[in-house]
């Protein structure tokens, strides 16, 4: 049998049979499992780093937004979502066989603050697959981590975390991933009233800065020096040969998260709440909560409502994950065993990260090589980007439609200061003839997306889906997924925001 049954009344069919028996019944010759191949991976490593425990289920379940690519991803079969146990299977209503489910232990800094032991409070990890995937159910029910709250996530910041994964992804930002969303009647209350939804997200691991500060807090540092060797084995095997391998891992985990921070800082991204235990292992884009791509550039800008001090600002973040950086290697120092030794690890976020942006503003302009003077036409860009609050997204597409028609007009109304960009384009257009116009804008134009995953577009699909109109999810997906494609009768997508969009205000609430 496929599926383990929980027996509950979510996962019965009409005839009142539970559903394994029903597809059991029915079926000539037992469909392939949903998922197979599951493997140990993190269950591995034993109970001091999880509770097992099985997915609390949710009433009447529904398919809201589904991803062919992670599919793929996960070499599900064709038909997959048809198979009678996908829609309970991840909903958490019934247990894939061979999964072994768990939730995982973990502690963190919030806010600069320690914060203790946290912990995966609502999602429970289904397993590895033998596509090297793990697979974890987001918002489906209450773990020993849980604290106060309930273990379950809203349609809402759902419906954000499964768009703005897919959207990373196809702007090629390292991330965790989305298979889909599944939503329920079941009411969650939040600030107001809402449902609840379960999101399935893919990713080699969940590893966090905040696994290790757990056993370094608790001086577990035999579970601390384990959970190093198996991050080191599975994903970061050329840092083993070094004389100090943990050196090696947080060096290599400091230049991922710098060029991590790069990508961000390049196409726009506003995380919003860069806690240590928001930080992935893997250097990937992990827990979407009140993340913003930025309408009109801002570099204070602040896309959390809960970030009274403006911790997590835009212009923080690289400054931000260095010190979070900092806090794996204050929990890595037991192992790592010499302090110059770390921060000769940490002193490599600096230099990655400014080269990996420039690198990135480079592309976005269309340059292909370092010159002298990029760096100075970069910052100048960014002083009158900021003292316009011109719009981001757009003025990037524009320029790069401007270098490829040589037809700067466009781009300049975008600004008040037009004696400012006029200075700042001849400096630009110098180097823009070095490399050839017409190879700038072929570059320019696979960099810079025309669609971005703005609040208010986001905004909309929530409210036509809490209507049960899940169809703006779909639109929005397909063309997320293509984000530098224009699409003929979908300029609205590319267009500004509307003066509503000013007074979306979105916060920790989930
Ligand atoms: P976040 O910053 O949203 O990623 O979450 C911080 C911590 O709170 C993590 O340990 C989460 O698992 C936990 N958490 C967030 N929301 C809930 C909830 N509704 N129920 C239980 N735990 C939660
Ligand atoms: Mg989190």
């Amino acid at each position: 049998m496929a599926f383990v049954d929980y027996g509950t009344s979510a996962s019965k069919d009409n005839s009142g049979m539970s559903s394994t028996t029903a597809y059991a019944r029915q079926a000539q010759t037992p469909a392939p499992p949903l998922l197979a191949g599951w493997h140990n991976g993190f269950a591995a490593l034993g109970p001091a780093f999880y509770t097992e425990l099985a997915p609390t289920p949710l009433p009447d379940a529904h398919w809201v937004g589904v991803s062919n690519d992670v599919a793929a991803l996960l070499g599900l079969p064709p038909g997959w979502q048809q198979q009678d146990d996908a829609l309970q299977s991840f909903t958490g209503n019934a247990l894939p066989a061979g999964s072994r489910p768990l939730a995982s232990v973990y502690s963190g800094h919030q806010f600069g603050v320690w914060a203790g032991q946290l912990g995966d409070g609502r999602a429970i990890l289904l397993g590895e697959t033998d596509t090297g995937q793990e697979v974890q159910l987001k918002g489906c029910g209450r773990t020993p981590y849980s604290r106060m709250g309930d273990g379950r996530a809203v349609l809402r910041s759902s419906i954000r975390e499964f768009l703005c994964s897919e959207a990373m992804a196809a702007l090629g930002i390292p991330t965790t991933r989305a298979l889909c969303i599944t939503g329920s009647p079941q009411p969650v209350q939040r600030e107001e009233l809402e449902t609840a939804a379960v999101v399935t997200r893919v990713a080699p691991s969940f590893i966090r800065f905040g696994h290790f500060e757990h056993f370094a807090a608790r001086g577990q540092h035999a579970e601390l020096r384990q959970l190093a060797d198996y991050v080191i084995e599975r994903y970061y095997a050329e840092c083993r040969a070094d004389a100090n391998p943990y050196a090696a891992l947080l060096r290599a985990v400091s230049e991922r998260t710098a060029r991590l921070m790069a990508q961000w800082q390049a196409v726009g991204f506003c995380h919003g709440v860069m806690n240590t235990d928001n930080m992935s292992i893997l250097g990937l884009t992990i827990d979407y909560g009140p993340f913003q791509f930025l309408d009109g550039f801002d570099p204070g800008h602040i896309c959390n409502h809960s970030d009274t001090q403006g911790r997590y600002a835009f212009d923080r973040q690289p400054g931000v994950a260095y010190w979070n950086l900092l806090c794996l290697a204050r929990a890595l120092l037991p192992l790592i065993a010499d302090v110059g030794q770390a921060q000769a690890a940490l002193d490599s976020f600096e230099p990655v990260f400014i080269d990996a942006f420039m690198q990135r503003l480079r592309a976005k302009l269309g340059l292909r090589e370092a010159r002298p003077g990029d760096e100075a036409l970069v910052d100048g860009l960014q002083r009158l980007l900021s003292a316009g609050g011109v719009d981001y997204p757009i003025f990037w597409r524009r320029l790069s439609h401007a270098v490829a028609a040589n037809q700067f007009a466009p781009v300049r109304d975008l600004f008040a200061d037009r004696p400012g960009f006029d200075a700042w384009l001849l400096q630009y257009q110098e180097l823009l003839a070095l490399d050839g116009q017409a190879l700038a804008a072929d570059l320019m134009l696979k960099t810079n997306p025309c669609y971005v995953l703005r609040n208010h577009l986001g905004e909309e699909a929530i409210r036509a889906a809490k209507l049960g109109d899940f169809s703006k999810i779909q639109t929005l997906q397909d063309l997320l997924a293509h984000p530098f494609d224009e699409r003929p009768g979908c300029e609205a997508y590319a267009d500004f925001p509307p003066d509503w969009a000013s007074h979306i205000s979105i916060s920790c609430s989930s």
